[in-house]
């Protein structure tokens, strides 16, 4: 469906709508033109490869490799807990996962200040995804010439054949991708047994097929188009860009005026800048732009078109760079800075938060105690004329061993602890135990009074837990 609006042409005399002509239809929608990307190879098409394989190969890795039947990140939710590395936080501890967050932004505000769009380019699973995609339409449909030929050509034994190998193989990535996802958040071997064998519950089956689906329409079908009008990263990262942000730029004062010529033809001669206008650049871009038109928001800064015009520069043997990583400044021939304020600012506060999150982890206790005064009576007497107070101690272990604690409790003279059992608790649980408190009468010289539990661990005497609590006797 198409939609129109009527416009009015403005007579720029009297800044008011022309009456002569009448109001014109203009076409807000345009249908998407399919691209043909050409593969390209080259030094930065290289790091893409590396640092894309190497991030998909951890996202399966993480989640289906085990230590000690742990995966190496597990989000168990039922339990409130998370597994990363061996190491297990429980909701206590997700101000640390806040921080990490904060970490990553800052980390991208940085490189983006810095680099431009590289975490687009290079990392981001929209761009990791469909380069897998491309690399297996490639494979089965060939080069970019023939896949052009392919889709016009008419239906037959060949084309249908090579269509539904192409969409089985996506529909397999992507199957292995929402089972993985789901994975992170429910035992990925049994999640893949059920689901196999329908014990799943249905939520199982309908999360993978939902993550199967966005995988195959995002990377298959959509493309460029999730970068182009579904990222909300595309709209605001250029806040962060200024005039030494390095970014892949065309060269304009060396590459202009561009024009087709002969090998052995002198440049000089001709009046030519050293574009050739060969389209190369236009032909290998993902996004379908000529990034000789100038900085663009669809430019996902995959250097793509770098390595083509390289190559394209060595055949005719001039300098290499005329597309390239380069400043604004630096195109103008004006000096470009690395350290500058915005810069500055986003990497002291990275180094601020990861500073502080680090001596959070290494601060963090392996266990927690609370202790809870019982609110239903004030105190109690007991039966050997003692004043007995109620309370609910609740331990937390997120150590990877058991760990038994021996309750204590001071602040008061002849205080004890009724009953007094240890508590065992196994790792990455907590057991609450009720409490009583028991004070001689005479050792009170107020009824509120301030008293302190400890806990301390039977397997590691170093570790003690401390809180404070109130104890309350008859009024004096
Ligand atoms: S690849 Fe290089 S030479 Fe060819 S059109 Fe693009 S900028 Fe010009
Ligand atoms: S212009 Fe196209 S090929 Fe070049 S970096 Fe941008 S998105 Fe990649």
């Amino acid at each position: 469906m198409t939609s129109k609006i009527p416009v009015t042409e403005i007579d720029p005399a009297t800044d008011s709508p022309n009456k002569n002509n009448k109001p014109e239809s203009v076409d807000l929608y345009a249908s998407r033109k399919k691209i043909y990307v050409k593969e390209v190879k080259g030094f930065f098409q290289k790091i893409r490869k590396v640092s894309l394989w190497a991030l998909m190969g951890m996202y399966f890795l993480f989640c289906w490799v085990s230590v000690d039947g742990q995966p190496l990140i597990y989000f168990n939710l039922p339990d409130r807990e998370f597994n990363l590395f061996t190491a297990t936080f429980y909701p206590q501890d997700f101000i640390l996962l806040s921080g990490m967050l904060i970490v990553a932004a800052f980390g991208l505000f940085f490189i983006t200040a810095l680099f431009g769009r590289i975490w687009c380019g290079y990392t981001c699973p929209q761009t990791v995804w469909t380069f897998i995609f491309m690399w297996v339409e490639e494979r089965i449909e060939g080069s970019r010439n023939k896949r052009i030929k392919l889709d016009k050509s008419p239906n037959s034994a060949e084309k249908v054949t090579k269509k539904s190998l192409k969409h089985g193989i996506w529909l397999l990535i992507a199957f292995a991708t929402g089972l993985t996802f789901v994975g992170y958040f429910y035992p990925v071997r049994d999640l893949s047994l059920d689901l196999f064998t329908f014990q799943a519950n249905g939520w199982a089956y309908f999360w993978v097929s939902f993550f199967t689906i966005a995988t195959y329409m995002n990377a298959g079908w959509l493309r460029e188009q999730v970068c182009l009008y579904m990222c909300p990263y595309a709209r605001f990262q250029s806040v962060m860009f200024d005039s030494d942000t390095r970014t892949v730029a065309y060269d304009f004062n060396r590459g202009e005026p561009r024009g087709g010529r002969k090998k052995s033809a002198s440049k000089e001669e001709l009046g030519l800048g050293d574009c050739i206008d060969c389209g190369m650049c236009v032909q290998v871009c993902p996004t379908g732009i000529d990034i000789r038109d100038g900085l663009q928001y669809e430019c996902i800064g995959c250097a793509l078109c770098i390595d083509a015009c390289d190559d394209v520069m060595e055949k005719m043997n001039y300098p290499k760079g005329l597309i390239r990583y380069a400043t604004e400044n630096e195109l103008e021939g004006r000096p470009s800075k690395l350290l500058r304020p915005r810069t500055f600012g986003y990497g002291a506060v990275l180094v601020l938060m990861v500073t502080a999150m680090v001596f959070t982890i290494m601060t963090r206790v392996p266990a927690q105690m609370e202790v809870l005064r019982d609110r239903g009576a004030l105190y109690g007497m007991t039966g050997q004329g003692l004043i007995e107070n109620s309370y609910t101690v609740k331990l937390t272990n997120k150590a990877e061993v058991p760990q038994t604690f021996e309750l204590k409790v001071s602040g008061l003279d002849t205080i004890a602890i009724l009953d007094n059992e240890p508590v065992r608790v196994p790792s990455g649980e907590s057991r609450t135990r009720p409490t009583v408190v028991v004070v001689a009468p005479e050792a009170i010289e107020q009824s509120n009074n301030a008293i302190q539990f400890r806990a301390v661990s039977q397997q590691d005497k170093t570790l003690v837990l401390e809180n404070e609590s109130r104890f309350v006797g008859p009024d004096r």
